[in-house]
């Protein structure tokens, strides 16, 4: 369709398939299969692999099709593959395009599932991977090295917010020849310029704002058309890690939203932290879009906002964190982020409990840290529910 459409445009017309009844919302092709017209033309279908027609839905379905041409269009890039999870995205990016005795790079500051696949499964392949701090530039110049095949990257980390210079990854990358590979869940599909700063593979987890309501997993896999069909495709549609038609079909409307909640969000995320900042119960209050925040000339760069989430670090630790949390009213103790509904987690002992206490210390989780992912409610209320649990804190 139109290149030209701007990004709220491109969110509610890209990608639609009509059929022939001429259904104004996106129809759910709810269907593993497809027919054909006799044995010559399923012969023909099968050898003309990655052609617009469908074979199987493990291998692409039409709501699927309309969800993975919305998205891309959305990020600038040429091609997607939609997955069952963000997991599945990342595992897929990673695993269809390396082998043993292949190097990668990777920050290490990570979502814990993204650090176990580089630390534990690549690694028992035979693939070497080296960690960095990725806000550090001379330790990704002194890791890779010629013939690095991937470098990987949160370019917000999760839950310390901290930001990575990508167009300063992307050339020390590219300069080897590696291919940068992006996680790029906390910066969010609307403030996202990564393909333009530099990523060859650009990762979402959908699961968090594009449905942005809490209801299904998803995930995506964006990258060149090259990348996508003939590297993630035979991975993907080969292990079985497809998207179901029913949840693209949530997708894709949550999609057609997402831009004005995004916006909403991020909006309230900064009056949030800005009003938080300097509060004598809290030690540090981290958003990338605040002026302390020690990547703040970076965020400015790269992303349009801030995002969804702030991060607060409670003074007192774990018992004060605990009673923080357990003094909301409004805000929710859970461990999505993205949600039209506000959450909290304390991420010492939930999403990075696996990690050892030393790890979490290098990687900046103490036991005061929370991770706060706001949502749709009226900033005056959220304002008002979390003075008063600190009040408790
Ligand atoms: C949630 C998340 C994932 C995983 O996504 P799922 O849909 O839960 O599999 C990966 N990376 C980041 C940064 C995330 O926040």
């Amino acid at each position: 369709m139109s290149k030209d459409w701007k990004a709220r445009t491109k969110l509610v017309h890209e990608g639609i398939r009509r059929s022939d009844y001429g259904e104004v919302s996106e129809a759910i092709f709810l269907t593993q299969g497809f027919v054909y017209e006799s044995a010559e033309a399923a012969e023909a279908r099968f050898i003309g692999a990655g052609s617009d027609e469908f074979i199987y839905a493990r291998y692409g379905n039409p709501t699927v099709r309309m969800f993975e041409e919305r998205i891309a269009a959305l990020e600038g890039a040429e091609d997607a593959f939609a997955t069952a999870s963000g997991m599945a995205a990342v595992n897929a990016a990673l695993m269809s395009m390396l082998k043993a005795g292949d190097h990668v790079v990777s920050s290490r500051a990570l979502f814990g599932s993204c650090l176990y696949i580089l630390e534990e499964v690549l690694t028992r392949f035979g693939v070497e991977v080296s960690f960095v701090d990725g806000t550090d530039l001379d330790q990704w110049r002194a890791a890779v090295r010629d013939g690095t095949k991937a470098v990987f990257l949160e370019t917000v980390a999760n839950p310390t917010l901290e930001v990575i210079d990508l167009a300063a990854v992307a050339d020390i990358a590219h300069g080897v020849g590696a291919t940068v590979i992006v996680d790029n869940v906390f910066a969010t599909p609307v403030f996202s310029r990564a393909v333009e700063l530099g990523a060859d593979v650009v990762i979402y987890s959908a699961t968090k704002h594009i449905d942005g309501q809490g209801r299904a997993l998803g995930g995506v896999v964006l990258g060149t058309r090259d990348f996508i069909r003939k590297t993630a495709e035979p991975y993907l549609k080969h292990t079985g890690a497809a998207m179901s038609p029913f949840t693209a079909w949530l997708m894709l409307k949550g999609l057609e939203t997402m831009d004005l909640r995004v916006r909403a969000q991020a909006e309230t995320a900064l009056r949030v932290a800005g009003e938080l900042e300097g509060h004598n119960k809290l030690s540090r209050v981290l958003y990338p879009h605040l002026r302390s925040h020690p990547q703040y000339a970076v965020a400015r760069r790269q992303m349009g906002a801030g995002g969804t989430v702030v991060s607060l670090d409670i003074a007192g630790g774990q018992p004060a964190a605990f009673r923080f949390l357990n003094a909301l009213e409004l805000v929710t103790i859970s461990n999505n982020l993205g949600d039209a509904k506000s959450i909290i987690t304390h991420p010492a002992t939930t999403t990075h409990q696996r990690l050892g206490d030393e790890q979490r210390a290098a990687l900046g989780i103490g036991p005061g840290l929370v991770r706060l992912s706001l949502g749709l409610e009226d900033a005056d209320d959220l304002v008002a529910d979390l003075a008063r649990a600190l009040e408790a804190a």
